[in-house]
């Protein structure tokens, strides 16, 4: 959450700033900001909505310095105001701050604060954080170990700050440095031609450079034109490990498509080609995984899996856990991670972690891992950003490969940690009594799966139509059964999400418990129908709502026969094996969402209340 763009060099900052925060606009877009020295003060100009409000604010000042920083907010303490927009300034105007996270113990900092005379102009933990450093400052003489007394006033003042922070900092007498800092929210150094770039994701300075160092946590960088150095609070020098980004400008721009979210929708058979590409055995009857950093002999020990996540990732997980006791035969068990951080649960020896998160960020995955790791266990990750927190923290882990994704809401992210979750569950079933004729089927259904996926989203423009008939309603079920329950979890999230459309996902035999009392001619179910031994059973859950007069629009399996005027609309999906349907049937449920924000005019890549990558608790 939150988006952090920071630039010392030569070129006019204000233009690489904007651009960057356009990058990073869907991490949070409450307000942004700019800041730039220039003339031997801070010229700050900042606005409430999204960076191009900023920019017509910027237009108005004359922002010409080569040295500045940005920030799209997310707001957590303090409301949606010009005021507590980012950049603040200390009230003795000595000191500049961005920040994502959030300062725990502001409060107590702040009283302080106001008996040492500093003043507050906003409501939130940022500005108490920016005089805290102003402090500091103003009363650090020398640096003792032979940082500046910039980096070493920054250092002081973390070693009193509780919460997490991403920060990047500017001291009016000292223009041409950057000082950032970070604990729990991820921060990338960009390492240009004479010019030196901060950010919270590489997006906004790949343009600029391919040259990166991940800031880890605890460090604290100091950024001039030409020359960094990394230390850590407690003053030891870091040596950096200098990484090269292999995306491109172009993976992060949406092209000829309306949203990311489209284009990300419609990516997916690249994406899953990408998320598979050199991990089936050679024999074609399992899969195989680089970074696992767990000997078969191990996996063999493992009695129970233990998944956490949040959100879609979650999603991914549950259906997961379906195919690895369907195929591998070992108990698995699903939690959110901000759950299962506090819940203190019993685990059994011989339990292996895994946790899910495309950006790798997510503070509450995060915490999970940390804490089975603290009690013992062994973490691996299955997670899209490479160098993120997660992916360094872990013991191992899988990268989904499938480039950035900007939607918000997740989709090119969420088929393949379903597909990455499939080859897990082939993996583990083949080390146990998956036979090798089944391991092959496995294998060429899921290299069959990005032509599925092509094939179903043939079907955008019927379901277009579909979703310009249900726009109108406010609310809506969806409901599944084993594999695809999860995903009927996700068809409702998605639209929850990005439609601002009320939508419960069920079991489908569920209905009668509860949720059949909500069913009228004004609340549709989307029905999600594979053949196989079930589907009699789900036909008959249909046939319930019918009798109430609910709309039903169902996503069928091609050779399934619905009885005649048993639904209302009808998206047809492929036939598939068991591994490869969850991914095809989530195709329809994020084009339906897709297509009714459209419809009703929401603004999709960036919704309402949201961001990616959450960061804060
Ligand atoms: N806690 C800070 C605020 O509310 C930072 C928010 C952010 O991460 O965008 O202003």
């Amino acid at each position: 959450m939150c988006g952090i763009v920071g630039y010392v060099g030569k070129q006019k900052a204000t233009p690489l700033i904007l651009e960057g925060l356009k990058r990073l606009e869907y991490r949070g877009y409450d307000s942004a900001g700019v800041v730039v020295l220039q003339g031997g003060k801070f010229d700050v100009a900042k606005k409430i909505g999204r960076v191009a409000n900023l920019e017509k604010e910027v237009a108005q000042h004359h922002l010409s310095g080569t040295y500045g920083m940005g920030h799209t907010r997310w707001a957590t303490h303090g409301g949606v105001t010009d005021a507590n927009a980012h950049p603040h300034v200390s009230s003795d105007g000595a000191i500049a701050l961005i920040h994502n996270g959030v300062i725990e113990n502001y409060a107590k900092i702040k009283k302080f604060l106001l008996t040492k005379g500093y003043s507050f102009k906003s409501e939130t933990d940022t500005e108490v954080l920016c005089n805290l450093i102003a402090y500091h400052y103003a009363k650090e003489p020398l640096a003792t170990n032979g940082d500046s007394r910039f980096v070493e006033s920054v250092r002081r003042t973390l070693r009193h700050a509780e919460g997490t922070y991403g920060i990047v900092v500017m001291a009016l007498d000292a223009p041409g440095e950057l000082v950032t800092a970070r604990k729990g929210s991820p921060l990338i150094l960009g390492l240009g031609d004479g010019e030196s770039l901060v950010a919270s994701d590489v997006s906004a300075i790949v343009s600029r450079t391919q040259s990166v160092v991940y800031l880890k946590d605890g460090e604290i960088a100091h950024l001039t034109p030409k020359n960094f150095s990394i230390t850590t609070l407690g003053s030891d020098a870091v040596e950096p490990v200098i990484d090269t980004v292999t995306w491109s400008i172009a993976d992060s721009e949406m092209g000829e498509h309306a949203h990311f979210m489209e284009k990300e929708i419609f990516e997916q058979p690249i994406a899953l080609e990408n998320a598979m590409r050199g991990r089936f055995s050679e024999d074609g009857s399992t899969a195989q995984f680089g970074g696992l950093n767990i000997s078969a002999g191990e996996f063999r020990t493992i009695e129970r899996f233990m998944f956490c996540a949040c959100g879609t990732a979650l999603h991914a997980c549950m259906v997961t856990e379906h195919l690895i006791e369907s195929f591998a035969r070992i108990p698995v068990e699903c939690d959110y991670a901000s759950e299962f951080r506090y819940r203190n649960a019993p685990l059994i020896p011989n339990t292996l972690f895994f946790v899910m998160s495309q950006s790798g960020e997510t503070i509450d995955t995060l915490a999970a891992m940390r804490e089975a790791k603290r009690k013992g266990f062994k973490v691996l990750a299955v997670n899209n950003v490479v160098g993120s927190t997660i992916a360094r923290e872990a013991d191992g882990g899988i990268y989904q490969h499938v480039g950035p994704e900007v939607g918000v809401a997740s989709t090119k992210a969420f088929t393949s940690q379903l597909l990455i979750g499939a080859m897990l569950a082939l993996y583990i079933g083949r080390m146990r009594d998956l036979s090798f004729g089944s391991g092959v089927r496995y294998v060429t259904a899921l290299k069959g799966a990005p032509d599925l996926v092509r094939k179903t989203l043939l079907q955008a423009p019927h379901i277009r139509e579909i979703a310009k008939r249900i726009a109108k309603y406010h609310d809506m079920l969806f409901l599944g059964r084993l594999s695809l329950f999860p995903i009927a979890l996700e068809g409702a999230l998605k639209m929850k999400e990005i439609s601002s459309l009320h939508a419960e996902g069920y079991p489908a035999a569920e209905m009668k418990h509860g949720p059949i009392a909500l069913i009228s001619d004004q609340c549709p179910s989307v029905f999600l129908v594979p053949s196989g031994e079930i589907v009699n059973k789900i036909i008959s859950s249909m046939q319930e709502i019918k009798s109430r007069k609910g709309p039903i629009i169902a996503i069928v399996s091609e050779g399934v026969e619905l009885p005649a005027g048993l639904a209302d609309e009808t998206i047809l999906i492929p036939e598939c094996h068991e591994a490869v349907l969850p991914i095809v049937a989530s195709i329809p449920v994020q084009l339906l969402s897709y297509y009714v924000a459209v419809e009703r005019k929401c603004d999709v890549d960036k919704p309402r209340n949201l961001a990616k990558s959450v960061t804060v608790e």
